[in-house]
C-alpha cells in the first residue's frame, strides 16, 4: 500500500483536500494511508522552539537541523524504503513522470518547510530530495505536499473510475491534451467539431492527436524538445 507521511508545523492543515473526492474515497477504502507528524513535538525547551535566526544574518528564521532530524528519525526508521522529499522552490520541478514513478513505489515521506527554509546540513545528512512544484514562492510546504500527494494518489490502482482515464491526459504522452466537448451540440452559436460526431474512431483519434500537437506547439514548445 502507498504510505504517505507528512512532517509539518501545521498538522491541522491535513488531510485537507486529500480527505475529499478521489483521494478521500481512497483513504476511506484503505487504498493508501496518510500519517501526519508535528515537527513541533520535537521542538526544544518549554516553548518547543523549532527555528532560529539565520547564521550570517538576514531576514526571517530557519528550521533547525537538529529538530527536523529528530522529527524525521522518529517518523521513519533509517531503512524505510520511501524517498524523503523536502518541498522546496530550489528542488527539481515536479512532473508527471516523477509522479508516476513515486506512485509505483512504497510511498513518500514529505517534509514541509516554513520560514526561510531549513538548515542546509539536514538535507545532506538525511538524504533529502528537494522537490519544487513551480517557479513561485509559497508561504510553506504544506500546499506543495498536498499537490504532490494528490498527483500520486490519483494514479494508484482502484482510485480512478475508468482505468484509461489516467493514460490519455496531458503530459502522459509528452503532449498537452486535446480539447473536450459535451452536450449541448450547439452552444452560443458554437457547434461541437463535426469529426467528433462522425462515429469514425480512427478519424477521431487522428484529429485529437493533431489537436494535441498544435496546442503543444503553441503553448508549450519546450515539451517537444527531444534532448
Ligand atoms: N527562502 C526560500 C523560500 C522559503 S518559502 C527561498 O527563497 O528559496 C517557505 C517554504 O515553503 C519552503 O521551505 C518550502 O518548503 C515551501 N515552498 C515554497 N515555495 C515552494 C515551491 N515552489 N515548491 C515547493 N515548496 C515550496
Amino acid at each position: 500500500m502507498f504510505r504517505a507521511s507528512v512532517l509539518t508545523l501545521y498538522p491541522e492543515m491535513f488531510p485537507g483536500l486529500l480527505g475529499q473526492s478521489l483521494s478521500g474515497d481512497g483513504l476511506a477504502r484503505g487504498l493508501w494511508s496518510l500519517e501526519i507528524k508535528n515537527i513541533r513535538d520535537h521542538g526544544l525547551g518549554r516553548h518547543r522552539a523549532v527555528d532560529d535566526t539565520p547564521a550570517g544574518g538576514g531576514a526571517g528564521m530557519v528550521l533547525r537541523a537538529d529538530v527536523l532530524a529528530a522529527a524525521l528519525d522518529a517518523s521513519a526508521p533509517a531503512d524505510d524504503p520511501r524517498p524523503r522529499l523536502l518541498m522546496s522552490p530550489r528542488g527539481r520541478p515536479l512532473n508527471q513522470a516523477r509522479v508516476r514513478e513515486l506512485s509505483q513505489g512504497p510511498g513518500v515521506i514529505v517534509i514541509c518547510g516554513r520560514f526561510e527554509g531549513v538548515d542546509e546540513r539536514v538535507i545532506a545528512q538525511r538524504q533529502l530530495e528537494e522537490v519544487s512544484i513551480g517557479d513561485y514562492i509559497l508561504s510553506g510546504g504544506e500546499v506543495a505536499s498536498l499537490v504532490l500527494i494528490d498527483a500520486c494518489v490519483r494514479l494508484l490502482p482502484g482510485i480512478m473510475g475508468a482505468a484509461q482515464s489516467g493514460q490519455e491526459e496531458s503530459f502522459e504522452n509528452g503532449l498537452l491534451e486535446y480539447p473536450h466537448y459535451t452536450r449541448p451540440r450547439d452552444w452560443e452559436g458554437l457547434p461541437i467539431p463535426p469529426v467528433l460526431l462522425s462515429g469514425d474512431h480512427a478519424k477521431i483519434a487522428r484529429w485529437r492527436h493533431e489537436q494535441s500537437l498544435q496546442l503543444t506547439r503553441a503553448r508549450r514548445p519546450d515539451l517537444l524538445k527531444t534532448d
